[in-house]
């Protein structure tokens, strides 16, 4: 038997493109996850939580929704062994399972992050369970604590290990196919991203007609980060071009989707509105606090404070400097060339 140490979490990865490596850096929001799923797991085991984020209690009522009548046989943090049919197992921790006399087996995984396509984590773990109790079916459950919503489906067990099964065999065989990157949104996280044939070749196949100059000379097999000034400056131009282009797209997406039309996989979410006072003279009255005190509290722009009439500056403080990329004015004798 192969063990082999792909984690479960790096599936969905993997199902878009079998290339994908983690380039190892951590986002700000990963700590916050951590500290949701300890918080998570500490409410599951019946410990007291002083502070308990709403996205981890939403998922907590929501866990106890599901497993109704059968919290005694919820586990929380459970370590999983996922087996393909050539006996090549991969190991992870799913955050809840739970499996009771009847044969019903349930596999939950809490995220603290985006809504993304996390199915083919979440089937491996439904795998895992189904192969420990011998289940025939696994309810899977994907809860969004910070969106308040949850996916869930039933999978059989045969289903699950054919899936399982392909994905670890593309993944076994990734270096013969030559074909097997494919640019995803997980680009951005890859390990490859700086010199990845098959990104550089997709972004070179939508240059426009007109902008194709710009790519002269670049190949596809380039390395970002060693590619000299003057083609990493028209490849700039170029990447400008496409982020254009990636807004138009944006622009129309949204529209379609304001009025109501089918974008596959894409919905509107609602964002709250800032909230911001609207009374300060009413606030200070009911405050009560001395007026030094609360204008402390307050802020004045310079443009508000030009309006006042009185020499100002004194008061001012610069902020952080800040640098921004600029177009430098070609000479009249290059633009000739
Ligand atoms: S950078 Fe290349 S290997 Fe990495 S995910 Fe994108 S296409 Fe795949």
């Amino acid at each position: 038997m192969a063990h082999h140490k792909i984690s479960p979490s790096a599936l969905p990865m993997l199902e878009k493109c079998i290339g994908f490596e983690s380039d190892g850096e951590t986002s700000p929001y990963a700590q916050q996850g951590t500290d949701e799923h300890k918080v998570l797991e500490s409410l599951l085991n019946g410990e007291k939580v002083e502070q308990v984020p709403d996205s981890v209690k939403y998922a907590h009522d929501l866990i106890l929704q599901f497993v109704g009548g059968f919290e005694e046989y919820l586990k929380p943090e459970v370590s999983i062994g996922i087996m393909s049919s050539t006996f090549t197992t991969i190991y992870g921790t799913v955050d809840v399972c739970m499996v009771n006399d009847d044969g019903d087996g349930m596999v939950i995984d809490y995220k603290s992050g985006q809504k993304r396509d996390y199915w083919a984590q979440l089937k491996a773990y439904g795998l895992g369970l189904a192969q420990a109790y011998d289940l025939n079916n696994v309810q899977t459950v994907v809860i969004y604590g910070r969106q308040h919503c949850y996916e869930s489906d039933i999978f059989e067990a045969e289903d699950l290990q054919k899936d399982f099964d392909a994905l670890i065999e593309k993944y076994l065989r990734k270096h013969e196919d030559k074909e097997a990157r494919t640019p995803c949104e997980y680009c951005k996280w890859c390990l490859h991203k700086s010199n990845c044939k098959a990104r550089t070749k997709a972004v070179k196949e939508v240059a426009p007609e007109d902008k194709k100059d710009l790519l002269k000379g670049i190949r596809a097999d380039m390395n970002l980060k060693k590619i000299d000034g003057e083609k990493l400056g028209r490849l700039y131009q170029f990447s400008k071009v496409i982020a254009d282009f990636a807004d138009d797209v944006k622009k129309e997406v949204k529209e379609r989707l304001e009025n109501e039309q089918k974008v596959t996989g894409y919905e509107l979410k609602k964002k709250a509105g800032k909230t911001s006072i609207s009374d300060p003279v009413g606030l200070f009255h009911k405050s009560g606090i001395e007026p030094e005190k609360f204008i402390k509290l307050c802020s004045i722009s310079p443009s508000k404070a030009k309006k006042l009439g009185v020499d100002y500056e004194e008061f001012t403080k610069k902020g952080k400097e800040s640098v921004e990329i600029k177009e430098v004015e070609k000479n009249p004798k290059e633009k000739e060339n």
